[in-house]
């Protein structure tokens, strides 16, 4: 019986790993309402407490963190930058080298 905040396994996005020892530090800040509309390009399997949304709103990207521990929900962002910076930090978190 899954606890209340398990979310099952989409079997298709990816899982992001354990960060490297030296991984660079990703800054996270509060999720605030920019924009009316963003589009989601990517994301990692919603199944694990903290999953990622690589997002594009208008020429900007950022990157949305939500973690959710006990009965709470935290949704952070990354800086909003050019597309370039952006999926360079994205494939850090995937390949473990940033988080
Ligand atoms: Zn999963």
């Amino acid at each position: 019986m899954p606890k209340p905040l398990d979310w099952p396994c989409c079997q298709i996005a990816v899982h992001v790993p354990d960060p490297q020892p030296d991984h660079a530090v990703i800054k996270w800040y509060p999720s605030s309402p920019r924009a009316v509309r963003v589009r989601v390009r990517d994301y990692t399997c919603a199944c694990k407490p903290t999953f990622y949304e690589l997002c594009q709103s208008g020429g900007q990207y950022f990157i949305r963190r939500t973690r959710r521990f006990r009965q709470k929900v935290v949704i952070e962002e990354s800086l909003w930058n050019t597309q370039a910076s952006v999926l360079a930090i994205w494939s850090s978190l995937l390949d473990g080298t940033g988080r």
